[in-house]
């Protein structure tokens, strides 16, 4: 079922969001070659704490999962697609890291991710990560009254097939609200046209993820969580939390 949002849960959604963006933006702000990812995940955890927000991520057990998910960000690096495990791993140069963080405020959740480059920058992956930003703007830009979600799916995968890029089948977006995974399912490719109406008031996580090396195998570490690449190639993810409203697309978890 979905849960069309007033006004009032939206803004409230936003002020959630805001808190996402900006453990997002610290995050990035600490990384640095030499930083160990626990340390980005205590980085995010003080932005959460400071400003009375929970983490939707700790203690979170899916049905897929062996384990609880022990912190509040994944930090999935290099051929890590997402889902990360935050551990002792310290970051080098030309390390490519993608951030997912979501946070619970006043009831709302709010969920984003971005990708960086730590030290010297492969062009590669600059290329990569611009794709993905590229793919999560084309999904926002469909997110409007009338379209449908699969006019969302194809707006993402059009810019990553396009680029050359393998995109994971069967992870996606997914509506947001008072929990952070609600209905509907927003998927990263598929054909126009399709699947539920967008209307006003629904509120939705897109999340585009690309595969460098143009295949869309990935698989499953043996901590149950972390989804890796099969060919070795590098990964990046991006996120927003966006409401459909009548004016059209509004970013929740912008800065
Ligand atoms: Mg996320
Ligand atoms: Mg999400």
């Amino acid at each position: 079922m979905v849960e069309l949002k007033t006004e009032e849960s939206i803004d409230a959604m936003r002020e959630a969001g805001r808190v996402v963006a900006r453990a997002l933006d610290a995050v990035r702000g600490a990384a640095g070659v030499g930083v160990s990812l626990l340390d980005l995940d205590g980085v995010a955890h003080e932005v959460l704490r400071g400003a009375g927000a929970d983490s939707p991520f700790l203690g979170y057990r899916p049905r897929f999962a062996p384990v609880p998910f022990p912190a509040v960000v994944c930090a999935s690096v290099n051929d890590a697609i997402v889902h990360g495990i935050p551990g002792a791993y310290r970051l080098r140069d030309g390390d490519l890291v993608s951030i997912d963080c979501g946070a619970l405020l006043n009831g709302w959740a709010g969920d984003a991710a971005v990708s960086f480059t730590v030290g010297r920058p492969r062009p590669a992956d600059l290329r990569l990560i611009e794709a993905a930003e590229r793919a999560l703007a084309a999904g926002i830009a469909a997110a409007r009254p009338g379209n449908r979600i699969g006019d969302i799916a194809h707006a993402i995968g059009a810019v990553g097939r396009a680029a050359g890029y393998g995109i994971p089948d069967g992870f996606g977006g997914h509506g947001i609200g008072r929990r952070m995974h609600e209905d509907p399912g927003v998927p990263n490719e598929g054909p126009p046209g399709r699947g539920m109406k967008l209307r006003p008031g629904m509120v939705l996580a897109i999340e585009p993820m690309l595969i460098a090396g143009g295949t869309d195998d990935y698989t499953a570490d043996a901590d149950g969580w972390t989804l890796r690449t099969v060919d070795g190639s590098r990964a990046a993810h991006a996120e927003h939390t966006v409401a459909i409203t009548a004016d059209g697309p509004r970013i929740l978890t912008a800065l």
